[in-house]
């Protein structure tokens, strides 16, 4: 099952989560706030294998991040996140231990506009 929140800590142009970020107003009838043990018995009912986060940075809502991950382990649920992975070392350590892949994406490809 795929899931995700608002908010990243780039701003890439065209980007869907910029678009959510930018015009929250117009999209704030389409989202919706379920708790943690919500959406693992959604994913154990519709019979998914695991739950990954993309479309936004999951990581700019770290700790509903981890409660997600720490909920669908204890179902059997792999977890992973699409992300720009900015963020710590020690944070890459925590992240670890709760989920199975990363998919990394670079936002260019040379250094300048990496940065
Ligand atoms: S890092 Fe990803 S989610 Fe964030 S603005 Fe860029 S493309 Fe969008």
């Amino acid at each position: 099952m795929q899931v995700s929140g608002i908010g990243c800590n780039f701003s890439c142009r065209g980007c869907i989560s910029g678009i959510f970020t930018s015009n929250s107003r117009s999209v704030s009838g389409a989202l919706k706030r379920i708790p943690p043990g919500k959406v693992v018995s959604k994913a154990v009912e519709e019979a998914c294998e695991g739950i990954a986060f993309c479309l936004n940075e999951p990581l700019v809502s770290y700790y509903t991040f981890m409660g997600v991950a720490e909920a669908a382990k204890k179902e059997g649920l792999f977890t992973g996140i699409s992300t720009n992975c900015y963020f710590t070392e020690s944070a890459a350590h925590l992240l670890a231990q709760k989920i199975d892949f990363i998919n990394i994406g670079f936002k260019g490809a040379s250094d300048s506009r990496y940065r």
